[in-house]
């Protein structure tokens, strides 16, 4: 028996009873493709809409839960049971691959139709459909309801898995499960941030738990700080691709050590060390004792640099040395960085790695110098710490950022590791960041795009297929964002009563909900991690010319605030506060509102409801960003600087942006030259825009000027801003080479 033979699931046991003729519905929810099955979410409410609300969303806690009477009188109603075919036909399409895979690859056994139409990847590059590409990240944001990522990096990296999916691209996944989650937001009445956990159930959702030999719950360890660490894995199916969790919560493990994946960048440096330990080194024995082998590896930032480093390990042990070890991981391995700064990178002392790791690195092998001088950093005076990023950058022979800016600081930051090339000359490319269609763009603007674009509009960079929005009628297209920015609003109003008993005291907290806010104004959506870069006050540096604006009885604007302060960031939590307090100023008329823990959920509301999407870090701080991408989607232009994507992404007719400041200029003068920018931007071209319509703000009365970006946003990131393309140029510039072993 092959190990991976040997390992079971306990779906089977795990499966409540259902109606034969609802079956399917258990299959459905335990494989995250559901999440972009346009049939699926109405389905799964339509069983027990009160409950579906209750669960967050979460189909398996809903199947676990509904009463079994619910269950046999949907599977009497014929409309449901359409949608329930529809859906199983929508998902088999997603799942299908045309070929049988070899055993200990990327696919499912189970989902060979010799009938299936090749997908992307098979098409194009059939010799390597059986060779998986390990995908190694920190975080992974799929849904709500697995909250086991903190932002930006895990929605791009569950995007990258959704895409990977739907192109056939032979991805397999490796991660960490937090089971405590990442932080359930809610704010004090002083607008101070309260962290609390947010711990998952495993058995309420779709993962399964992975055995090893003899059943035991563990797949593989690591030696540190004079123990075994015995890792186990958990496996989540999305679509056909697999993603495995990694855990060191078992009974076997000291309890010191069970805790170190309960949480997600929690704890100090030691923990950091040993998390990231888990995931790269435990990540390739996991893989190993699944009979997993990929062609090629990705890291998705530095965190996973371990795995390169125990695959040079590996190599030596098995008698070759160290620099054709290094040679050999080189050539089949991607190393994607996110940071444009050199302190955000993580920095190991060679003490601690000692300390914490020494004995997985070096009981089988006497080169410990060599390893950690792969992590040396040219500039870092001090010679005993490991750069995380550094020994990424070093073992990978192609390394990208995020965005084409990104790129270039990129180059910038790490060209002394290429003894000082020209920054110019620095082989470091960019791939800029994309956001998954079918995940962002709301099914009423996908339908409306079903009428007026060509068939096959959702997995084309045509330019001249997606310029037929543009024939998208006015009233038409205004309907459709009129209704999305209602539902923005229900759903602020149902946070708000979810609130209000025992939580708030005073009428401010609900108007600092946005139970006041009403769907006529120009409404302005800010929503991400409040790291201070970012800069969520920077429209209150001016109060008096912002009432103005928010109060203007003929031409009203409000603004929408969401976010999380890392745990450990005061700074950021005090950036929070003052927006908070804001909110519950009474001369703003009820015009600002915070919508509390922002997690895929909300962001889907925001980026889908509001008008306009306002995104403000200090460049060039902001690698790529991509909640801007979600929002023009949905036909919601952004006003941003010249940062990240959005230096690319901005055509001049799809949105707006705020100009560099001079170079010389310090960040207070930055701040204020932006924040000029901002206001005039605002006063003069966005506001009179969107009110350039005779009944101004009439329901049925769609502002054609206003639609015109809007239209263009649609456009311009559907065409070049969607996860598709991204996994696309991943595949053909960064996995097929490697695959291949080209130079
Ligand atoms: C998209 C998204 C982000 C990242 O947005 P940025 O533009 O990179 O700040 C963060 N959190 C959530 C919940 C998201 O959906």
């Amino acid at each position: 028996m092959s190990p991976r033979e040997r390992t079971t699931t306990a779906e089977d046991a795990r499966c409540p009873r259902l109606p034969d003729r609802l079956g399917g519905l258990w299959t459905l929810a335990n494989d995250l493709s559901w999440t972009w099955n346009p049939e699926a979410p109405t389905l799964f409410r339509a069983i027990d809409p009160p409950l579906w609300r209750r669960t967050r969303h979460n189909p398996v806690a809903l199947l676990r839960t509904v009463g079994a009477e619910r269950l046999r009188s949907v599977a009497e109603d014929p409309v449901f049971l359409r949608r329930y075919d529809a859906a199983l036909d929508v998902r088999r399409d997603a799942v299908a691959v045309g070929h049988a895979r070899e055993p200990g690859t990327a696919g499912h056994a189970d989902d060979v139709g010799a009938d299936a139409t090749p997908t992307w990847f098979d098409e194009r590059y059939p010799a390597f459909r059986d060779l998986p590409v390990a995908y190694f990240c920190a975080e992974f944001a799929l849904h709500e309801s697995i909250p086991i990522y903190s932002g930006g990096l895990g929605v791009l990296a569950g995007d990258h898995l959704k895409a990977a999916s739907e192109l056939g691209v032979p991805l397999v996944g490796v991660g960490l499960m937090y089971a405590h989650g990442y932080f359930d937001q809610t704010l004090g009445s002083d607008g101070w941030q309260d962290d609390a956990d947010d711990p998952l159930d495993p058995d309420l959702t779709p993962l399964e738990r992975l055995r090893g030999v003899d059943g035991v719950p563990w797949l593989a360890s690591i030696r540190g700080g004079g123990r075994r660490i015995h890792i186990g894995a958990w496996r989540l199916r999305v679509g056909r691709v697999s993603l495995y969790l990694l855990d060191t919560d078992l009974e076997e493990n000291d309890p010191a050590d069970r805790g170190l994946s309960h949480q997600l960048y929690a704890g100090g440096a030691d923990h950091r060390l040993r998390q990231e330990a888990i995931l790269g080194v435990g990540g390739v024995r996991v893989l190993a004792a699944l009979g997993i082998e990929p062609g090629a590896w990705h890291a998705n930032e530095g965190h996973a640099a371990f795995m390169m480093v125990e695959r040079v390990r590996r190599l030596m042990r098995d008698g070759r040395s160290f620099a054709d070890a290094v040679s050999r991981v080189r050539a089949s391995t991607v190393f994607t960085t996110h940071t444009p700064v050199s302190a955000g990178h993580d920095v190991f002392s060679h003490a601690q790695m000692r300390e914490w790791i020494g004995e997985t690195f070096w009981e089988e092998i006497p080169h410990r110098e060599e390893l950690l001088g792969l992590g040396r950093h040219p500039d870092d005076e001090a010679q005993d710490r490991f750069h995380m990023t550094a020994a990424a950058i070093r073992l990978s022979r192609r390394v990208n950022g995020v965005s084409a800016r990104h790129g270039r600081v990129s180059r910038n930051i790490w060209r002394g590791l290429w003894e000082d090339r020209a920054a110019g000359e620095v082989p470091i490319r960019h791939v800029t960041n994309g956001v998954h269609l079918a995940t962002w763009m709301s099914d009423d603007i996908a339908g409306l795009l079903d009428e007026w674009l060509p068939a096959g509009w959702r997995c084309t960079d045509d330019e001249a297929m997606w310029g037929a929005v543009r024939d998208v009628p006015a009233p038409a297209l205004w309907r459709v964002r009129r209704r999305l920015k209602l539902r923005l609003l229900d759903l602020m109003r149902d946070e708000a009563r979810r609130r209000w008993p025992g939580h708030w005291t005073e009428s401010a907290h609900l108007a600092g909900a946005g139970t006041l806010m009403s769907p006529e104004p120009l409404t302005i959506g800010f929503a991400r991690r409040f790291a201070t870069y970012k800069r969520a006050d920077l429209i209150f540096r001016d109060r008096e010319r912002l009432l103005a604006l928010l109060s203007d009885p003929a031409r009203p604007v409000q603004l929408i605030f969401a976010g999380k302060a890392h745990p450990r960031d005061d700074d950021g939590k005090r950036v929070l506060q003052r927006v908070y307090e804001h909110t519950r100023d009474p001369e703003f008329e009820g015009r600002i509102a915070f919508l509390e823990n922002y997690g895929l959920h909300a962001a889907h509301g925001l980026v889908e409801g509001v008008d306009l999407w306002l995104n403000l870090p200090r460049v060039p701080l902001e690698a790529s960003g991509t909640s801007g991408m979600k929002a023009a989607l949905n036909g919601v232009p952004q006003l941003a600087t010249a940062d990240g994507w959005w230096e690319e992404g901005f055509e001049g007719d799809n949105g707006w942006i705020i100009p560099l400041a001079p170079a010389t200029a310090s960040e207070e003068e930055v701040d204020e030259h932006d924040a000029e920018h901002l206001f005039r931007l605002l006063e003069e071209d966005v506001i009179p825009l969107y009110y350039d319509r005779p009944g101004a703000g009439a329901a049925d009365d769609a502002p054609a000027s206003w639609l015109a970006p809007a239209r263009r946003a649609i456009e311009v990131a559907g065409a070049r801003f969607t996860a598709g393309r991204m996994v696309r140029d991943y595949a053909r510039d960064y996995y097929v080479p490697s695959l291949r072993g080209d130079d």
